[in-house]
């Protein structure tokens, strides 16, 4: 593995936060437990048809992110 490589989640860690951001409720570093920080990319340029969202999640302590997308229109 090479050092400046940038460290990751597996897949089995990312599903964990995006099911706590589909809950609604703070994603947890699954392997710090701390608070991640969430940064929303907005699309907005390619405005027709794609209305989908990324989020864009990363550990303040160890530095991995996980970024997928999120699903609008969640009725509450
Ligand atoms: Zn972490």
């Amino acid at each position: 593995m090479r050092a400046d490589e940038r460290a990751q989640f597996d897949p089995d860690e990312q599903r964990v936060i995006r099911d706590a951001c589909a809950n609604g409720s703070q994603p947890f570093c699954p392997r710090c437990t701390v608070p991640m920080t969430g940064r929303p990319i907005g699309g907005g340029s390619f405005g027709l048809g794609y209305a989908r969202r990324r989020q864009w999640l990363i550990c303040p302590n160890c530095r991995r992110s996980a970024l997928f997308d999120v699903k609008r229109g969640t009725r509450n």
